[in-house]
């Protein structure tokens, strides 16, 4: 008998009819003799509907307020989901995330999770309950209702599976797994049987959105056994998310290919090259909330350089209003800013212990005539700014340059 938390997302539960088909699941996995907690999300597009809403009455809604009303969603379907589970003759019982106790703390739309009291959800398992929680949504200290951020119930799912000591976490979605790259680039992606922690951040972070970020750093953490699979296929393994250690030794030096297509570009032009200037350039940045991506410094000539970093292209005017303000002030010559940037990246720990892959990316990428503006690497991912207009290309060179179809 093993301790499963389910996680359902959106889509997975988006209709009746896809909620009776998860009661169907969730009853099979019991049937088995397991105990199940299933975490949902609120219905495809409902998150999304009930946002609006809040933008039709203020124009910056208070963020209590605004967490009083988006988690609304997960409330319907916990329960919906019980209601498909007793008529399939489970006993089921649903809990808000206040009911359960998902301590977080106060930030509104953006809550960290604290602590779970498990001790109910134990009594209802075992006592042969399937428990059914409302993802993305705890309570603060004051009982304030408050939401973790969208895409939020994948943390949830994570959270309570680690509070729990689950055998494992498993989150049901649209795709079956986690692929070498995006199967609409690639029609030979392939999916993934294994990825490790450190290598699925990378990916997530970097545009393959199939898990929140944050619950894939919660599950690194506190070593949660996290198994992403569709909610529309029976009986696939799916992608296991794991530790190093467990993953087969024979590890491929490239695990996957991620991409970012909004990226944008900003150069300073004949800045005096001298102690400071990085900081009074990306000070005011910073000092906005800008995030900043890569960065190159170019060698000084005649006591002047050329420095250039990527933001979000969303930020990209905020950021040149901000440049141009401070121009005169550094003594730069111009700005130029390109908002047609892409970042792709090549993922895997196994690039710790194989040499060369560098240079192999960037052969790749010559021989196709394209031209790489940025470079930036960390120890499992080597990751490059090209014009957007390769993006889908350079994708596909180096998909077949690392041999990722047939891996
Ligand atoms: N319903 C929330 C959202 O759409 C949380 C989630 O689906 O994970 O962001
Ligand atoms: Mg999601």
């Amino acid at each position: 008998m093993a301790l499963i938390v389910q996680k359902y997302g959106g889509t997975s539960v988006g209709s009746p009819d896809r909620i009776k088909n998860v009661a169907n699941r969730v009853a099979k996995y019991q049937a088995e003799g397991h105990q199940v907690v299933v975490v949902v999300s609120a219905m495809s597009g409902e998150t999304n509907r009930l946002i609006a809403l809040t933008k039709e009455v203020a124009a910056t809604p208070d963020p209590r307020e605004m967490d009083v009303v988006i988690s609304t969603g997960e409330q319907v379907t916990i329960g919906l989901l019980c209601m498909a589970l007793q008529a399939a003759g489970v006993k089921a019982r649903s809990y808000t995330g206040g009911q359960v106790k998902i301590l977080t703390d106060s930030a509104f739309t953006k809550a960290r999770i604290l602590n779970i009291d498990e001790a109910p959800i134990k009594a209802d398992l075992n006592s042969g309950h399937v428990v059914v929680v409302a993802g993305f949504q705890g309570v603060d200290e004051l009982g304030n209702i408050t939401t973790l951020g969208r895409g939020g119930s994948d943390t949830t799912g994570v959270a309570l599976a680690a509070a729990l000591k689950a055998d494992e976490c498993q989150i049901y979605t649209d795709v079956d797994g986690v692929y070498t790259t995006d199967p609409r680039i690639v029609p030979e992606a392939r999916k993934l049987d294994r990825i490790t922690f450190e290598e699925m951040l990378e990916m997530a972070s970097l545009g393959s959105k199939v898990l929140q970020i944050r619950s894939v750093e919660f599950a690194g953490k506190y070593r949660v056994k996290l198994r992403v699979l569709s909610s529309f296929q029976d009986g696939g393994e799916g992608t296991l998310i794991t530790v190093e250690e467990e993953t087969n030794m024979e590890q491929p030096v490239i695990s996957g290919i991620a991409f970012n297509r909004d990226e944008a570009k900003l150069t300073v032009l004949g800045v005096p090259d001298k102690p400071g200037i990085a900081y009074q350039i990306l000070g005011p940045i910073a000092d906005a909330n800008i995030d900043v991506d890569m960065i190159i410094q170019n060698v000084g000539h005649d006591g002047c350089t050329d420095f250039s970093f990527t933001v979000g292209r969303g930020d990209l005017e905020k950021a040149a209003k901000i440049l141009e303000g401070v121009k005169a002030h550094i003594g730069a010559r111009s700005i130029v800013a390109d908002k047609s940037m892409a970042k792709v990246s090549i993922v895997g720990v196994g690039m710790r212990s194989h040499p060369g892959v560098a240079s192999r990316m960037f052969r790749t990428l010559a021989e196709e005539g394209i031209n790489i503006q940025m470079i930036s690497t960390s120890e499992i991912k080597i990751s490059v700014a090209i014009d957007e207009k390769y993006l889908e290309l350079a994708v596909r060179v180096l998909h077949k340059a690392f041999e990722l179809e047939t891996a």
